[in-house]
C-alpha cells in the first residue's frame, strides 16, 4: 500500500505541467577568464546588446508565465555570464521574475566581486532577490592571475562582507587543483571566505577544456597541479574544513549552513521540471510540459507515444535572442528522453547528493526498468564501495563521488 502510495506521488511528480525551477542566461562579461568555457561573451559595459538581450528575456518570460509554466515555481537563478555586469537591468530581471512567478521563495542572482558594487546590492535587494553567488575562486592575487580572473582577493572578501551586511543569503565558489595553489593557499582561500560570513561554499576542481587559453596552454600534459590526487586532497581539505566550520556538505561540491543550501540547485538533481530562457539555457519538461511550452512554440514538433521527458536548449546566440519577438522564433536542441531514460537520469543526478536518490525514486525505478536490473547495479556498486545502504536510502560515499564517472555511468547504463 505504502509502495502504491509512493509510486503514485512520484507518477505526480513525474507529470507536472509547471516547473519548480526557473533559470534565465546573462552571456555578457568583463573579460573571458583563462579556463572558461560557459556561453558567455567578453564586451564592453556599454554595449547597447545587453540591455536588449535582458528586454527579450522579459518578453520570453510574460510569454511562458502566459501559458501557466510559472505557476508552481518555487525558486529561480539569474546566472551567466556575468549578470552583475548588466547593472541596473538585472534589479528589473529581477522584480519581472517576480511579478511573472510571486510564490517564487528563493530567487539567486550569479554575482563577479567586480561588479557587485554598493548601489547594486540596494537594488537587487529591493527588487526581491535574496540569494547572491558570488563567483570568487580563490583569495590569492597570483592564482586569480592565472585564472585570468579581473578582481582581486581583497576585493572579492570586501564584496562578500557587503553582501553579507546587505542581508543575503551568500554563497561564494572556489576553485581548486589551480596553477600556483598549495595546500597552505588552499587553506587560506577558505578561510578567507569563512571570515567574511557566507552560509553556502561551493568548491570545485579545475577542469581544464579544449579551446579555452588554459587548454591551449597545458593541452594534454596532465599538470602536476590539476593532478586527480591534488583535486581528491584538496576536495577532502576543504570537507574537513568546512565542516569544522558548521558547514552541512548536501551535495558533492556543495556546503552550507543549516537551512542555508540552494533550492534552486536541488530541483535539477532531485527530478523537478525546470526551464531555462536565454541563450544556451537549458530546460527539462514532463511530457506536460513540453504540451504546455508548444502551445507558443510552433516550431515543436509532436511527441510520440513514448517520450516522458524533454530537454530543450536554447541555441540562439547573444545577437539573434534580442532580435526574437516571442518563443516561435526561437531554435532549440531537443532531446526525448523514454520513462527509462529519465528514470536511469534522475537516479544518477541523485547521486550527486549526499543523501542520494530518493527511496521513491528507487522503487519507481525497479517498477519502469526491472527489479533485477536496479537492484543488480547498486549491489555491484554497494560492492565496489561506491555507495552504502543508510536505512532505506542508497547513499553515495567519498570513493563514489572520486570515482564519480563510475558511479554515474553505472547509474545511466541503466537507460539501456
Ligand atoms: S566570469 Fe564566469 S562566465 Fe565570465 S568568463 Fe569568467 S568564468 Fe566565464
Amino acid at each position: 500500500m505504502a509502495c502504491c502510495a509512493t509510486e503514485a506521488l512520484w507518477q505526480k511528480r513525474l507529470h507536472e505541467a509547471g516547473v519548480s525551477a526557473l533559470y534565465l542566461h546573462i552571456p555578457f562579461c568583463v573579460r573571458k577568464c583563462a579556463y572558461c568555457d560557459f556561453s558567455s561573451w567578453a564586451t564592453s559595459p556599454h554595449d547597447p546588446l545587453m540591455a536588449r538581450y535582458v528586454n527579450a528575456l522579459e518578453r520570453l518570460l510574460t510569454e511562458v508565465e502566459g501559458v501557466g509554466l510559472l505557476n508552481g515555481c518555487q525558486t529561480a537563478y539569474i546566472g551567466g555570464g556575468t549578470p552583475t555586469f548588466v547593472g541596473a537591468s538585472l534589479a528589473q530581471l529581477v522584480r519581472d521574475v517576480r511579478a511573472a512567478a510571486p510564490q517564487v521563495r528563493e530567487l539567486s542572482c550569479e554575482a563577479n566581486p567586480d561588479s557587485l558594487g554598493d548601489e547594486l546590492l540596494e537594488r537587487l535587494k529591493d527588487a526581491g532577490c535574496t540569494r547572491l553567488s558570488v563567483g570568487v575562486q580563490s583569495l590569492s592575487d597570483s592564482e586569480l592571475a592565472e585564472l585570468g580572473r579581473i578582481h582581486s582577493a581583497s576585493q572579492a572578501q570586501t564584496r562578500l562582507s557587503a553582501a553579507v551586511a546587505a542581508g543575503f543569503d551568500v554563497s561564494a565558489d572556489l576553485m581548486c587543483a589551480i596553477p600556483l595553489q598549495t595546500d597552505g593557499s588552499w587553506m587560506a582561500s577558505l578561510a578567507g571566505i569563512l571570515a567574511c560570513g557566507v552560509g553556502h561554499v561551493s568548491v570545485y576542481p579545475l577542469q581544464i577544456e579544449d579551446e579555452t587559453p588554459l587548454g591551449e596552454r597545458y593541452g594534454t600534459s596532465e599538470p602536476a597541479f590539476n593532478d586527480p590526487e591534488v583535486q581528491a586532497r584538496r576536495m577532502e581539505l576543504a570537507r574537513e574544513r568546512l565542516v569544522q566550520a558548521g558547514f552541512e556538505r548536501y551535495e558533492v561540491a556543495s556546503y552550507a549552513q543549516a537551512g542555508k543550501d540552494c533550492k534552486h540547485n536541488q530541483a535539477y538533481w532531485t527530478a523537478r521540471p525546470y526551464l531555462g530562457l536565454g541563450t544556451g539555457a537549458s530546460s527539462m519538461l514532463t511530457r506536460e510540459g513540453y504540451v504546455a511550452l508548444q502551445s507558443i512554440c510552433p516550431q515543436f514538433p509532436e511527441l510520440s507515444d513514448g517520450v516522458s521527458r524533454v530537454r530543450l536548449t536554447c541555441i540562439d546566440g547573444r545577437h539573434e535572442l534580442p532580435v526574437a519577438r516571442s518563443m516561435a522564433d526561437l531554435h532549440f536542441d531537443l532531446e526525448f528522453l523514454s520513462e527509462v531514460q529519465a528514470a536511469a537520469e534522475d537516479l544518477m543526478l541523485g547521486m550527486r547528493l549526499v543523501r542520494g536518490p530518493e527511496p521513491g525514486l528507487v522503487d519507481h525505478a525497479r517498477k519502469v526498468i526491472g527489479g533485477s536490473a536496479v537492484d543488480g547495479t547498486l549491489v555491484w556498486c554497494k560492492d565496489q564501495g561506491l555507495i552504502r545502504k543508510s536505512g532505506l536510502r542508497w547513499t553515495p560515499t567519498d570513493k563514489g563521488w572520486l570515482l564519480g564517472n563510475v558511479l554515474y555511468g553505472k547509474m545511466w547504463d541503466l537507460a539501456s
